[in-house]
This record gives structure tokens, C-alpha cells and sequence, in this order.
């Protein structure tokens, strides 16, 4: 029988995590082929805290050994801020978690050599242009940055893993304009974020991170979260569009806690997160998708590292499996999104999830709140908590 192809579009950590689980599952009887937009792998630009059962995913999932220069720091407590005069009654609110500052740049790079050498095909500089489903699996086009060169692809399957605005979602049909319109793009947020030297002593003594909601546009924050005493990565997250009102707010911000005074290590830089929780249905015939292109991103804080490189790592498995069977139904991927479900329960809850969003706006909003609506929150700070960081 021919070696099956199997094409992962996007190497961030869900893709990257994708193509070592499967490499290692199929060997030589399927072909791995990574293509990724930029010309080189391991972005910078991220908070970078996790949960530092990160590392027991890449570990467990992947059968990778995390080096040690992978995390800089750890913390043990997410210190969130509310506005004053909240209806909390308290400003500050300790969330008892374990996590890390996490070198996802030099993860990455790191991931990438070790995906090679497992035979994954990486290509770089290579953006997603189309695809379509035919009889044998997908046909994709691919333009070749550097030449400008449209390469064609055949693949019996492909995963998702193209970030935030998945043009290959988008392109296969599989969200129509419509939900694009309407539901996706509205959704999503943007983080904007700089890395500064300074004094951040307090912070890192304490040994956790700060978020701090903001007062008059509710579910947007301001965090800090340092690497060391001297440098953190100090950043925004709104739900506006508008990149000038968010640059403006940024700079409140640190000219607020004097921050602007500060060296710039890293310029300001941004990014859409997505934020309405994850895609209820990650999985179709020949496709999975995984990390941010399902919005695998927790909402209320928009953390995405853990739950997208533990989809990465499952998608990887059950996709080896299904090449392996030769069977890539929409019945067998359907096992990615109940292995995923059963290792990370928040999944369960999104709905859950997005209302946890709502009365922390309420919260922020200083609007009234039930002691019912303060159960449901902190019974979901439980498990973001245990499962989203
Ligand atoms: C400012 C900011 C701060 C954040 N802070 C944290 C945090 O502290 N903790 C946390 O857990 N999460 C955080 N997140 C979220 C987290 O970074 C993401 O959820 C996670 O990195 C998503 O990984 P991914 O692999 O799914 O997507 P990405 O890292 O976006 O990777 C997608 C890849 O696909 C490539 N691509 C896109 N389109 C194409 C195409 N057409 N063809 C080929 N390739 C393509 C892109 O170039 C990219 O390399 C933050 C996000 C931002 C923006």
C-alpha cells in the first residue's frame, strides 16, 4: 500500500507538537509534511505563562525530554485584580497555580529540529493558499514565499494548526463566511505586548503573575508577568479592533505603574487571540484542528499554550492510528476530540466557560452579580485552574 500523506498547515506549538506525535507513531509508513507561513519557526510573541504540566504533555505526548533552558522562571500564584469598589468586595484575588515562564520561541526551534529528525518534511516560507476535499482526501495549493511559486499538494488528510484566522478552516468550507462574520471574527481579541527591563522585584519575589482587569472596558487586562527580577513581559489583551486605542491603553498602563520608563527589550507587537472558547467540533472527515485555529484558548484569560500542544500531541496519536487503519473517517477522528475532552474537562464546559467570562465582565462593570453566578465563577476558576494553565 502507498504511505499515506499526512499535511499539518502551521508550525506553532499545536502544529509543531502534532508532527512530533505523529512522526513517531507512523515512521516510515506515512509521509509528514509541516508547512509554515513564515520563514522560520519559533515566534516571538507570547505571554509565555503556563502550567508547567506543559512540560508533562511534551514529555508524555511527544516523548520529548524538556530541556531545561526551556523555562526561566516559576511561579506559584495568579494574582488577578479587579477594579476597586468591585462587587466582589475585594480587589485581589489569589489563584493558588503552579506555572512557568515558558521559552515558547526556544521551544519551538527546539520542537521543529526534533520533528525533523523524526522525517517530518518541514517547509518553511510556504503559505496555505486552498484546498478542496476530493475522492482520495484534500488538494491544497501552497505559494512558496521566495519565488512566488504555487506548489500543489495532494494529502489524504490534513491538520489545522494555522493560528487564529485558519485559512484552511475558512478555505475547505468548513466555516462559512457567515460564522466567520459574525461569530469568529468578532471574537477574537488582541494581545499587544512588550518585553521591558526594569525593576520588577516585587512581583517576582512574590512569585507570581499579575493581571489586572481593566475598569471601564470589562474582560480586557493588563498584565505583568516577569522572568526575572529585572524583565517581564508586560502586555494588553482587548476585545477593541481599533490598534490605536489599544496602544493608547497599553501606554496608560505603563506610564501608570511606571513602567515607561523602563528599557524596551522587545517592541510593542501584536496578535488576535481567539475568545469564545473552544470549537465545539474540531474534527471532520480527512481534518483535525487543533490550538488556536479551534480556538482551543481558554476565554476568560486566553491561555492557549497548554490546551493546543495537548491537542497537538492527541491529534498526532489518533491521526498515526487512522493512517495506520487507513481509515480516515469522520467517525475515527471523532476519537481525537473525545480523548481530548476526557484529558482536559474543561472542554466539557465552554459554555460554562464563556458565562465565567460574562460576570467577570459584570464584575469588572461593578454590576450587580448572584451569589449563584459567583458559584458558577469560582467553581470555573477551579478548572481553569487545573486545566486551561
Ligand atoms: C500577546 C499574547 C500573549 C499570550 N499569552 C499567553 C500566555 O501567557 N499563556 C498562554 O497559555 N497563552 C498565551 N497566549 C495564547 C497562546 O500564545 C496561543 O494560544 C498559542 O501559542 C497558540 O498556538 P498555535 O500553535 O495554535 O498557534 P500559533 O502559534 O499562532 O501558530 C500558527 C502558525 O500557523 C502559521 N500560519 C498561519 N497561517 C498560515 C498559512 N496560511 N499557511 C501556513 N502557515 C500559516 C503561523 O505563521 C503560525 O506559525 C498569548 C497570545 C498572545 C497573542
Amino acid at each position: 500500500m502507498k504511505p499515506k500523506v499526512i499535511t499539518i498547515v502551521g508550525a506553532g506549538l499545536a502544529g509543531l507538537s502534532t508532527a512530533i506525535s505523529l512522526s513517531r507513531r507512523v515512521g516510515s509508513k506515512a509521509e509528514v509534511y509541516l508547512f509554515e507561513d513564515h520563514d522560520y519557526i519559533g515566534e516571538e510573541l507570547s505571554g509565555d505563562a503556563c502550567s508547567s504540566v506543559v512540560l508533562d504533555i511534551i514529555r508524555q505526548r511527544c516523548y520529548v525530554e524538556p530541556h531545561n533552558k526551556w523555562t526561566r522562571s516559576r511561579f506559584n500564584k495568579i494574582m488577578v485584580h479587579f477594579p476597586e469598589g468591585n462587587k466582589l468586595g475585594r480587589e485581589r484575588v489569589d489563584a493558588d497555580i503552579e506555572g512557568v515562564m515558558f521559552d515558547k520561541t526556544k521551544v519551538e526551534r527546539d520542537l521543529a529540529k526534533v520533528a525533523k529528525k523524526l522525517g517530518c518534511n518541514i517547509r518553511i516560507g510556504h503559505m496555505f493558499l486552498d484546498g478542496k476535499k476530493t475522492k482520495y482526501g484534500f488538494k491544497t495549493a501552497f505559494r512558496e514565499k521566495k519565488t512566488g511559486r504555487i506548489e500543489h499538494h495532494k494529502t489524504d488528510a490534513i491538520v489545522c494548526a494555522d493560528g487564529y484566522a485558519s485559512k484552511v478552516v475558512r478555505s475547505i468550507g468548513l466555516m462559512g463566511k457567515e460564522f466567520w462574520d459574525k461569530i469568529w471574527w468578532p471574537s477574537l481579541d488582541l494581545g499587544l505586548q512588550t518585553r521591558l527591563r526594569g525593576n520588577f522585584k516585587d512581583i517576582f519575589n512574590e512569585k507570581g503573575i499579575v493581571i489586572k482587569f481593566a475598569e471601564n472596558r470589562p474582560s480586557e487586562y493588563f498584565y505583568v508577568f516577569p522572568w526575572n527580577e529585572e524583565e517581564a513581559n508586560v502586555g494588553y489583551v482587548s476585545t477593541s479592533r481599533n490598534a490605536k486605542t489599544i496602544d493608547e491603553t497599553l501606554d496608560h498602563y505603563l506610564k501608570l505603574y511606571g513602567y515607561d520608563k523602563y528599557e524596551v527589550l522587545q517592541q510593542k507587537k501584536g496578535k488576535f487571540i481567539p475568545g469564545q472558547g473552544p470549537l465545539f467540533k474540531p474534527y471532520w472527515e480527512g481534518l483535525t484542528v487543533v490550538g488556536d485555529a479551534g480556538a482551543q484558548v481558554e476565554p476568560s484569560f486566553r491561555a492557549g499554550i497548554r490546551l493546543g500542544v495537548e491537542a497537538g500531541g492527541i491529534a498526532g496519536e489518533v491521526m498515526a492510528e487512522a493512517s495506520l487503519a487507513n481509515n480516515f473517517s469522520e467517525d475515527k477522528l471523532r476519537e481525537y476530540h473525545a480523548r481530548l475532552q476526557e484529558v482536559n474537562p474543561s472542554l466539557n464546559h465552554v459554555k460554562e466557560l464563556r458565562e465565567t467570562k460574562e460576570i467577570i465582565e459584570k464584575v469588572c462593570y461593578r454590576r450587580n452579580i448572584q451569589k449563584s453566578e459567583l458559584t458558577l465563577m469560582n467553581m470555573y476558576f477551579d478548572v481553569i485552574r487545573k486545566y486551561a494553565w
